[in-house]
């Protein structure tokens, strides 16, 4: 005997003595069905024709999730729940906005808005089609409209669209340091400050963004003598350029990869020296670029600390840093000292020790880019 038959006769005997129990057990029984149904539909793809029988009914739980189901061939009664209402994303971050759709089971396509609505923050989904609550079958694309980001400040050294092979240098800092702030990544409520100040050498002082740009100069240099077509980010020292406008120039030359160049400090270790490297890891901006980042972060710092003679310290992984989750382009900072260590501090303002390092980070893009 079934057991279903089995529980229909134990129904039957139950219902004599309680006959409020029949309209119940009946309910229970049409969603048994019902989630019997849109489980073989969902789960087995070659079953979907044949019509459901009692015997292969499977044993479910009523807490299949409502996108889990798919247009039904049945059961009329179940085509309401297999369609999936769409959630209202307006308002939200476009990034959260995608996810919200895709975890409703739907798909997203993006449009930026024809005209920037300045009273809606960068990023946020203007409008949604189909509207919120619309009943639309699983996988339906939704057209997100966004507000488009702002046009970054314009940048002193702005180079026609670059062919070839192409490398971003990004000299860290500038002569002044902007504590306003922009978010960490794109559509992101985090924010940071657009481009802190830096640090000044223990010794000299020398400021930090006057040796990240002699540095990249030269940099720019060996890269160019070897057939390199090179985006300098700034060439000047009085600029104002954010570290996320920093990562969409790499962005918008299509680098192959960005390198920003910067150097080092630590508060009360005065005796801590070498190189550095610090790439994105852990968040959904820098994810398709983080295997990429890392070969060139250790790369460049083995190559740096070969040409230099200091020591390499390895590669950082970091999720809160602007100037790389910006970039959809692969990037790596190199961080060339410690200003910190006077001994360091005094060798890093030579002009010698900076072509040591430049001539070492561009040996590490070459290996990077197969040359
Ligand atoms: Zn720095």
């Amino acid at each position: 005997m079934s057991t279903a038959r089995r529980s229909a006769r134990r129904a039957n005997k139950l219902t004599r003595r309680r006959p409020w129990l029949l309209p119940v057990l009946a309910g229970l029984a049409v969603v048994a069905v019902i989630a019997g149904v849109a489980f073989a539909v969902s789960g087995v793809k070659t079953m979907s024709a044949k019509p459901v029988t009692k015997d292969a009914m499977p044993k479910v739980s009523a807490s299949i999730p409502a996108t889990d189901e798919t247009t039904p061939t049945a059961d009329a009664s179940s085509s309401s729940t297999s369609a999936v209402e769409v959630p209202n994303v307006i308002g939200t971050p476009l990034t959260t906005g995608e996810t919200v759709i895709k975890a409703a089971g739907l798909t997203t396509v993006t449009r930026v808005a024809s005209k920037n609505t300045p009273a809606s923050p960068v990023n946020a989904v203007l409008s949604q089609d189909p509207p919120q609550g619309t009943k639309v079958p699983s996988g339906t694309t939704i057209t997100l409209t966004y507000n488009p980001k702002p046009a970054p400040a314009p940048v002193a050294n702005t180079q026609a669209a670059p062919t070839g092979l192409v490398i971003a240098i990004d000299p860290g800092h500038q002569q002044n340091g902007d504590s306003s702030t922009e978010p960490i990544g794109p559509g992101s409520s985090t924010v940071k400050a657009k481009v802190a100040g830096g640090a000044s050498g223990a010794s000299t002082p020398r400021e930090e963004y006057k040796l990240t740009l002699l540095t990249s100069l030269k940099l720019r240099d060996i890269l160019q003598s070897r057939g390199i077509t090179v985006v300098m980010i700034r060439t000047t020292n009085n600029v104002h350029v954010s570290n996320a406008e920093r990562a969409q120039i790499a962005n918008r030359a299509h680098a192959a990869l960005l390198v920003r160049v910067h150097f080092d400090g630590v508060d009360g270790s005065p005796g801590t020296s070498g190189i550095s490297t610090l790439y994105g890891k852990g968040n959904a901006w820098v994810n398709p670029y983080t295997a990429a980042s890392l070969r060139a972060a250790n790369l460049i710092g083995n190559a740096a600390a070969a040409t230099t003679g200091a020591p390499y310290r390895g590669a950082v992984a970091h999720s809160d840093m602007t100037g790389l989750n910006w970039a959809t382009v692969p990037s790596m900072i190199i961080e060339g000292g410690f200003l910190s260590n006077p001994t360091e501090d005094a060798r890093i303002v030579t002009d010698a020790y900076q072509q040591k390092l430049a001539q070492g980070i561009a040996n590490g893009v070459m290996q990077y880019l197969g040359r």
